[in-house]
């Protein structure tokens, strides 16, 4: 076994729970993909999750941060927060969330809702169970595992000269744009979920797409395009697929928030120095 003192990220994952929590153990409560948190948006301690009463559906060991052990829980959904308490979106909790603790809750959300998805075998709908050798849930008929499902995505910022393309979603609130993001599709590169995304949501066809972080192990990609030349937006696309319509701005602090938060799209780049002044409030 490797030695884990000398891994080299601060958070260790793992599947099998150890046989006591130890101290200061860190729990991820959600309801659906909301997370239990405090009024003003911070973790509660395990005592505080405890003392609302509800008991979870089912648990998941996630691993551990330093010292302290981590788990996640899946609450009924009809589940109430006591007083002093509520349940928040993660995208929500991006500002008062320690940045560590909100990537390990973005992990938890996603084992919760494995675990919860795939409690029957997809073939036979024989009860899986829970594989001892890794996060797996495997039917003991067919002998078929699971495991947490990724979606790799991308998400674009395609640039004309100081400009950058923003487009909104049916579902935005109203004034809210973002720059276009989506998931990749079986067999595409990343390169080519760019290309795809950005034609069919703006008519828009890019061509030197780059990336703007390191690809490593990190499927969730921010690139960025060049676009030559002018622009035209293929209008009536637009009207037929109802309201998303792409748009290119010269900044303002609108333009660069986040879909529903009070967040803005702050993008630490020399390449984008209009992004890093919209992104003060
Ligand atoms: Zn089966």
């Amino acid at each position: 076994m490797a030695d884990s003192t000398r891994y080299p990220l601060p958070f260790v994952p793992h599947h099998q729970s150890p046989e006591t929590p130890g101290e200061n153990p860190i729990l991820f409560a959600f309801r659906g993909r909301d997370l239990l948190v405090t009024n003003d948006l911070n973790l509660p301690s395990v005592e505080e999750i405890d003392s609302q009463g509800v008991e979870a559906v089912r648990t998941q060991y996630l691993g551990r941060l330093g010292e302290r052990h981590c788990y996640s829980a899946e609450l009924p959904h009809d589940a109430q927060a006591e007083t002093g308490f509520r349940f928040a979106d993660l995208r929500m909790l991006f500002a008062t969330l320690d940045e560590m603790i909100h990537t390990l809750a973005g992990r938890a959300v996603q084992i919760v809702e494995w675990d919860r998805t795939h409690q029957y075998c997809g073939v036979c709908a024989e009860p899986t169970q829970l594989s001892e050798a890794d996060r797996s849930r495997s039917c003991p008929k067919c002998k078929i595992p699971t495991y947490p499902r990724l979606a790799p995505a991308m998400i674009v910022a395609v640039e004309k000269g100081d400009q950058i393309l923003l487009a909104r979603s049916p579902h935005f609130p109203a004034g809210i744009m973002s720059v276009l993001a989506g998931f990749v599709e079986p067999g595409e590169s990343a390169e080519e979920a760019v290309m795809r995304e950005v034609f069919e949501e703006t008519s828009i066809i890019v061509k030197n797409v780059e990336y703007f972080f390191e690809p490593g192990l990190a499927l969730s990609e921010l690139s960025h395009a060049r676009i030559p030349g002018r622009i035209r937006f293929g209008r009536d696309r637009d009207r037929r697929r109802g309201n998303r319509r792409g748009r290119l701005v010269r900044g303002g602090r609108d333009a660069y928030r986040l879909p529903g938060q009070d967040q803005y799209l702050a993008v630490a780049d020399s390449r984008f120095p209009r992004a890093e002044r919209a992104a003060r409030p």
